[in-house]
Order: C-alpha cells, then sequence, then structure tokens
C-alpha cells in the first residue's frame, strides 16, 4: 500500500485540502530516514520504516469513530504524527559517535549504564538507548527540521509544529505525561482541534501494529534481554490477522489478535504485551469519555487473545497478589520487630530525596547560580493540631512518580531505568520499595503533600491503613518544596515514649553527614532540637582510614594494640607468669634483660607452652577433690575460690615430646625441672599436684628469618575485650544496620581493635528487608575485605624490608579471597605467584 491509498488522504483528497499537497512534500523528504537510516543503524530492530507508518494511518481510520467528522487539520496531524513519530530513531553516525563517548546526552541518560546491561553488547546498547529517547528526538527533529512546513495553508503565521512536537513526544510517556502537557482543546487559524485525543490515536495504532515480522520495541528489548534473537523470534510467533480491529456483537470495537506461538518464554512476554494493550484501551476509553462524540475512543475494556500455543493449554493465569494480607505483612511489626522503626524508613526516603536534590544543584550550574542548597529534614510535633509531620526539602514525587513508585508496593524508583540509568552517582538507601508502608506502624492515617522540584503543582494524597484506595488532591502552593508526611500525633506518641527518645533513636540510627536533621516542637514555640551525629569517628582523623584501599566500604578503626611482628619472647603475651627452661638454666622472663630470639623455641612454627597453677597449700585443693567429681569441676572451684598464680613455661622443644596436662602430681614437669627451682619466687605445695595445661601457639615465619607473625587457626574476635565497645558498628548507606562483632581466621594475635566504624556505600551489599543484618556471604566478603585493608595498610607503612618479604607470605597464604571488595590496585599483594 502507497500513502495516496491510505483511507486518511483519500478523505483529504476527496475535500480538495490543501493538507494533501503539503503532506506529500513531507513525506518525500522524510521516507528515505526512515526506509535507510534507521535500518541502517539498527540492524536487527524490526521495521520503522514507511511501511510501519502506512499501516499506523490505516489502524488510525479505524480507530477513529468517523473519520469524515474530523476537519482537515485533525487528519493531517494523525497523518503527520504517524509518519515522524519514530523519526528520532534515525540517528546519523555523528551522534551515534557523540552518544557513544558521552557528549551528547538525553534526560541524562548514561550510555555506559545501558552497556552494561546488555553486557557490552554495543549495537543492542546503542538500540535500547534510542528507543527510551527517540520520542524525544522525533520531537527535536520536527522542530528543528520541519517546523515551516507545519502551518496552516494560506495562514503562514499560524503554526501547529510545536503541538505536533508534543503529539510524537508523548507516544512512548505515560499517560499522565499526555494530559500535563496537552491541551484537550486548541485552536489554529479556523481549525479546533483536540491534541490529546490525537496523541491517544497515534498510541494505539502504534502499538496494534504488532505481528510477527514487527516486534514492537519495547517487546524485541525484553526478548533480547532473556537472550532470544530476532530469528527465534520469527521461528516461534505467527500473528495471521492484519485487520486488528473489528465490530463486537453488542456494537463495541473489538481489539483481536489471531496466531500461535510454540515457545513459552516469547508468549509470556507476549501476554505482558497484550495487557499493555489493556491498559493503553482502558487509558484511551476513560479519557475520552466526556469528549465530543467524534473524539471519544471506546473499545470493549479487553483485548481478545486467540494466540494458541500448541504446548501449553493454559497460559494466561498469573500470580495475584491478596492486597490486605501482603500489607499488614509488609508494614508491621511482624517484619521490623519494633513499630518505632517506622520513622527510620521515612527518615530514608527524606534522606534519598534530599541526596538526590543535593547532586542534582551540584552537577547543574543553572540551578546553582541562583540559590544554594541546604537539605533539610525536620519532624514537626504539632499537638494542638494533633499532627507530627515528617517534612523534607528534597526532589518530591510527580504523578508518575506517586504513580507508579510510591503506591505501587515493591517498585522503588531507585531501581527504575529513569534512575538507574542516569548519571547520578548517589546510591539511595531506598532499594525494596515497601518502606513507606511501615508508616501504618505510627498511624493508621497517613497525608502525604508534595511537589516534585520541577512541577507547579503539589500533590496531597490520603491513604488509610485498611483502604486500598487513595484520594489525591491538586494543590497550587509556589512555596512549597519537597514532601510531607503527615502523621497522627497521638498514635505517634503511642510508639515514642518522648521526644528525648525519638533524638536518641534518630542519633543512633544515622550518619546523616551534610543534612540538617531537626525535631521541632510547636507546643514550645516552636523549639529546635538538633540532631547530631554521635557516630563522629568518621570524621576523626586520629583512626586509620582503610576506605582508600576498598570499594564503596568507608572504614575507620582504631587499635589497640598493632604488634605484628614477633622476634622474641619477651614480646609475646603468655597466660601465666613466664619462665623459660633451657634443660638447664630457669629464667624468668619478664625480669630478664636479655632478648631470646623466637626462632630456637619453635619446632614447625609452633610454640608450646606449658601452664600450671602454683597451689599455696594442698589441703585447700584436697577439700574441694573430696567434694567434686571431675577434675574440671575441681579446677574451676579451686580457680575462683584461690585465685592461684599460674606460670607459663617455655622450654625446648625437645622437652615437650609429651606436655603434662589435667590435674597431676609429678614430681618433675619436664626432665630436669622441679618445682622447688621456683620457690624463691613462689612457694608451691606439691602434695596433691597441680593443674596443667598446654597450649601451642602458631607462627608464621618465612625464609628462616627472625620475624614472625603470630596467627590463630580459628576464628578470633578483633575486638579486644568482647562484648565489644560501643562503637562497633556496621551501617549501609548511613543507616544503622547491627552491631558487627568482627571475627576472622587466621588473624594477627597483636592486632586488636578498640573503636571502628563502617559505611558500606558498595552497591553490592544490600541489608535484609527489615534492616537489620546483611546476608551471610556478605558479611564474611565484608571482614575479609576489610581484613586484607588492614593488612595492606600494615605493608604500606612498614619500613623494613625484611619484615615487607615476610607479611607480604603471610598475606598470600592466608588471606588471598578471591571475592573481595579490595580495590582493583591492591589486590596484587594477595596473589601467589606459581
Ligand atoms: P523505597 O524507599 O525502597 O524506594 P518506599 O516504599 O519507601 O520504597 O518509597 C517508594 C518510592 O516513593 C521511592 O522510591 C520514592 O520514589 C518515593 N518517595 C517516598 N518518600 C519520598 C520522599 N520523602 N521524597 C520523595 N520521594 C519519596
Amino acid at each position: 500500500m502507497i500513502l495516496e491509498d491510505t483511507r486518511l488522504m483519500k478523505e483529504l483528497k476527496e475535500r480538495d485540502s490543501l493538507f494533501y499537497s503539503a503532506i506529500l512534500g513531507v513525506y518525500t523528504e522524510i521516507r528515505p530516514l526512515l526506509d535507510q537510516r534507521i535500518a541502517q543503524v539498527f540492524p536487527t530492530y524490526t521495521q520503522h520504516d514507511s511501511g510501519h507508518s502506512i499501516r499506523i494511518i490505516e489502524h488510525m481510520s479505524q480507530i477513529v469513530n468517523d473519520i469524515s467528522n474530523l476537519n482537515d487539520l485533525e487528519i493531517a496531524i494523525l497523518v503527520y504524527s504517524a509518519m515522524l513519530h519514530d523519526i528520532g530513531m534515525a540517528a546519523n553516525q555523528e551522534e551515534i559517535t557523540e552518544i557513544e563517548n558521552g557528549t551528547l546526552i538525553y534526560n541524562g541518560l548514561n550510555f555506559n549504564a545501558i552497556l552494561n546491561k546488555f553486557n557490552q553488547d554495543r549495537i543492542l546498547a546503542m538500540q535500547e538507548y534510542i528507543r527510551i529517547v527517540h520520542a524525544e528526538r522525533s520531537a527535536n527533529y520536527i522542530k528543528e527540521n520541519l517546523s515551516k512546513r507545519f502551518v496552516i495553508p494560506e495562514m503562514p503565521l499560524v503554526s501547529f509544529g510545536d503541538t505536533l512536537a508534543l503529539i510524537c513526544e508523548a507516544h512512548t510517556k505515560e499517560i499522565v505525561w499526555v494530559t500535563g502537557n496537552l491541551k484537550d482543546r486548541d485552536v489554529k487559524g479556523t481549525f479546533e482541534i483536540n491534541p490529546q485525543f490525537c496523541a491517544l490515536v497515534l498510541r494505539l495504532a502504534d502499538i496494534l501494529d504488532f505481528d510477527s515480522s514487527r516486534t514492537p520495541p519495547k517487546l524485541y528489548t525484553a526478548l533480547a534481554i532473556s537472550g532470544y534473537s530476532k530469528e527465534e523470534w520469527l521461528q516461534h510467533f505467527s500473528i495471521s490477522n492484519q485487520n486488528k480491529i473489528v465490530q463486537g456483537s453488542s456494537g463495541e470495537k473489538v481489539i483481536e489478535f489471531h496466531g500461535s506461538c510454540s515457545d513459552s518464554v516469547i508468549h509470556r512476554k507476549i501476554l505482558g504485551y497484550l495487557d499493555w494493550v489493556n491498559k493503553e484501551i482502558e487509558y484511551a476509553s476513560e479519557l475520552t469519555k466526556n469528549f465530543y462524540d467524534k473524539h471519544r475512543l471506546s473499545f470493549y475494556h479487553k483485548v481478545s487473545n486467540f494466540i494458541n500455543s500448541d504446548k501449553y493449554s493454559i497460559v494466561d493465569m498469573k500470580f495475584q497478589v491478596n492486597y490486605k494480607n501482603i500489607i499488614n505483612l509488609l508494614m508491621g511489626e511482624a517484619l521490623y520487630g519494633n513499630k518505632e522503626l517506622g520513622v527510620r524508613e521515612l527518615l530514608q526516603n527524606a534522606l534519598d530525596a534530599c541526596e538526590v536534590k543535593k547532586e542534582m544543584y551540584v552537577g547543574n550550574a543553572d540551578l546553582s547560580i541562583y540559590e544554594e542548597y541546604n537539605a533539610k529534614i525536620f519532624i514537626v510535633l504539632d499537638k494542638a493540631n494533633k499532627v507530627v509531620i515528617i517534612k523534607d526539602n528534597g526532589i518530591g514525587m510527580n504523578l508518575p512518580i506517586i504513580k507508579n513508585y510510591f503506591l505501587e508496593v515493591g517498585a522503588s524508583y531507585y531501581n527504575s531505568d529513569e534512575y538507574v540509568l542516569s548519571n547520578y552517582k548517589y546510591i539511595p538507601i531506598g532499594n525494596y520499595g515497601i518502606g513507606f508502608l511501615s508508616s501504618f506502624m505510627l498511624s493508621d492515617k497517613v497525608k502525604v503533600r508534595t511537589k516534585h522540584f520541577n512541577a507547579e503543582m503539589l500533590y496531597e494524597v490520603d491513604i488509610s491503613k485498611d483502604d486500598d484506595f487513595v484520594s489525591i488532591k491538586e494543590v497550587q502552593e509556589p512555596n512549597f518544596a519537597g514532601t510531607e508526611i503527615i502523621l497522627n500525633y497521638d498514635q505517634f506518641f503511642e510508639v515514642w515514649e518522648d521526644k528525648e527518645k525519638l533524638k536518641e533513636f534518630i542519633e543512633k540510627e544515622f550518619l546523616a553527614d551534610g543534612i540538617q536533621i531537626a525535631i521541632i516542637d510547636k507546643e514550645k514555640q516552636g523549639e529546635s532540637i538538633k540532631i547530631y551525629n554521635p557516630n563522629n569517628l568518621l570524621t576523626d582523623s586520629s583512626l586509620i582510614d582503610l576506605s582508600p584501599y576498598l570499594n564503596g566500604v568507608i572504614v575507620k578503626i582504631e587499635l589497640s594494640s598493632s604488634s605484628v611482628f614477633q622476634e622474641y619472647l619477651n614480646d609475646i603475651k603468655f597466660y601465666g607468669e613466664p619462665f623459660l627452661f633451657d634443660g638447664k638454666e630457669l629464667v624468668q622472663i619478664d625480669e630478664y634483660d636479655e632478648l631470646i630470639p623466637l626462632v630456637n623455641y619453635l619446632r614447625d612454627d609452633k610454640l608450646g607452652i606449658i601452664d600450671f597453677a602454683i597451689i599455696e597449700s594442698s589441703s585447700d585443693l584436697d577439700e574441694i577433690s573430696s567434694i567434686m567429681d571431675s577434675d574440671d569441676d575441681v579446677e574451676d572451684l579451686y580457680r575462683e575460690k584461690y585465685d592461684p598464680v599460674d606460670i607459663s613455661l617455655i622450654t625446648v622443644p625437645e622437652l615437650i615430646e609429651i606436655p603434662p596436662r589435667g590435674l597431676i602430681e609429678t614430681e618433675e614437669i619436664v626432665d630436669g625441672l622441679t618445682f622447688e627451682r621456683f620457690e624463691e619466687e613462689y612457694s608451691h605445695d606439691n602434695s596433691s599436684g597441680t593443674f596443667f595445661g598446654f597450649v601451642s601457639k602458631s607462627f608464621f615465619s618465612k625464609d628462616e628469618l627472625n620475624k614472625h607473625i603470630q596467627y590463630s587457626n580459628g576464628h578470633t574476635y578483633l575486638q579486644s575485650n568482647p562484648p565489644f565497645t560501643e562503637k562497633s558498628k556496621l551501617f549501609i548507606r548511613g543507616v544503622f544496620v547491627k552491631d558487627f562483632n568482627f571475627s576472622i581466621m587466621n588473624a594477627i594475635q597483636g592486632v586488636s581493635i578498640k573503636n571502628f566504624l563502617i559505611n558500606v556505600v558498595n552497591k553490592e551489599i544490600k541489608p535484609n528487608v527489615s534492616r537489620n543484618d546483611i546476608n551471610n556471604d556478605d558479611e564474611r566478603l565484608l571482614r575479609n575485605s576489610i581484613y586484607q585493608a588492614l593488612l595492606v595498610h600494615f605493608l604500606e607503612n612498614l619500613k623494613d624490608p625484611i619484615e615487607s618479604h615476610v607479611l607480604k607470605a603471610f598475606m598470600k597464604k592466608f588471606h588471598n579471597y578471591k571475592n573481595t571488595l579490595l580495590n582493583e590496585k591492591y589486590k596484587r599483594h594477595f596473589i601467589s605467584e606459581v
């Protein structure tokens, strides 16, 4: 079929309309772009050529009630929009290169982010980039290249180019965009038109041009991501009806698809697509119901789906959600464990909104030139009006965001393509898209007032805990910015004892850096209680900063001891008073003024130590032995009652072939050493024996150098004394998750931690839904990576090359984890040379 044969063009011709020849003129000019350039740039895409435009024009004449009731300009706009809505897909090589190297950016959309999504396939990524932005590009093309062509015949000053551009732009937008940007009545010269109607007709006609040879781009992308090629699609799917709009038995128009599909994945994607058509029908009917008859679009509410599958008999079943039960599950104590956490969730949302706005200002000179942005979050306690308001001056929400993310449970704006594929550096706290529901732990009714930073209108949303319907009101309030969450005062203070508790809680939960948070009490003449961040370890410069070694993990650490190397027995910490027996002489190590090289006492890199207690009077021991059965119980009770001194004896390895253990009576401790030898220092009554123990300390040594690293074989806590200092805290993206008990395998014994604070900003690590833990694998990854960073820190600060040599070997042997958050450039320290 050619353009002249379409019903809309024939109608214009019959009317002798001056638009007829103007349209043919534009068509001749842009047809090569549609037929060649789109296919050149998108080799794997299905047709967006002039054939697509002509089929759309034909669909349009069926969608419209009666074309003879439309005026010439309306018909011309429909034809032009069918011809030009995809013209933005025709990108030239220069534009492609600029998009690839980031010099041409639409809506902050980042090409590299898309490239990652498509596993570095440049062609698929570029197709997707253009698919997302092509409607804007079409609008630009119309305004920049063709505007002079779109004037009312014989009235060269009356242009409809801008309206046409908007109608084309609307074909990929949310329906609220259509109502927000297009009028439902406009006058151009002698013609009265309804641009909203034109946009709806274009959208419907466009998605109806869907069959086996033409995959709509959105569906194509979904298939490409699932790994399907165009060939597979063609092979598995066919549509047999060209005419998709038929007259139903009740007089209404019905949209139907006939065909077959032999692949279940493709089939499911097609069902998703038909759902989309259903939505479009609903919008069109709903929006046009108050229009004049000629502009009304009424269809049977659901597509008739006759696409068969030869393998599956029922294909259109899907999971349904029981709203009330699921909501109750997601908004209550059952998930969070504690109603107070509702405040945390609301503040998180406020922080995200402020951080994103902050970044917008930083990156945009046009904005920041006029005003500085100071992020603020207030919790306003207003007893007189019985409300508590959580108020932020962040980005706010517009209607599409309210509808698609705020009211859509389980959807987070921050996971949307709009956010993820943009250039934002900020990694939001929000993630699961359920946090807001937790506000019902604080109040049965919630009012949200919000205004998007670049919108005129403020929206007021009233939500009630047991109702899935919400009411939304548009309000003009020019000075308003951001979002207010309004809760019931009495219910709020059933959860919070008082505002002091609230303040403490916020201080404990957030790192909020550079954002002012305050509690404002209206009853006290607006007294403002500022929230300070007591977790100030992060800014304490006396602490060791391990962050530079890691990807997205901020760690500040304070050590209580940091002796990595041991050379002499004199350096080592022993359980009891340390003595050394070399077979002849007995020396008390702490009193000895010579250094005793460790290397002489190691066997297989282990140092054996015999510990025993000095018993002052054996009758005390006998008394306990007579009432206790096991030696262990005797020892426990004796120690508790008499707190004996212990001796730790180090001796040459040959003398400790069989170390003594338990409660035993022996003359000699090891060959040639009796208790009498200790008499000078301690009086020991050996008549009932004493308690012996034996420990073996492990050392790492290298090339027989006398520099040894003592390490523990099992898991060891690095914090010096459990239950740990108050400051051993783990935060994720600035929000407290839990106290972090840092234990690790093969830890260096001489190093222990006094305080530390971790704030994970790395995207890969997510807290669980209730935000009080992270999964075990992530926790291990975090511990291992931080320990590696600590080792690199030691290594970089060593001056002695011998020590570096030994530490490097230790790191490779014991801390060589494949999975790590360590920065690339430090990984080499852990890779063993084979
Ligand atoms: P999440 O925070 O995990 O995204 P929520 O259910 O808490 O989930 O919020 C859903 C969406 O609502 C957010 O992604 C965000 O777009 C929007 N939103 C919520 N609170 C605010 C706020 N204070 N300011 C701006 N947008 C908000």
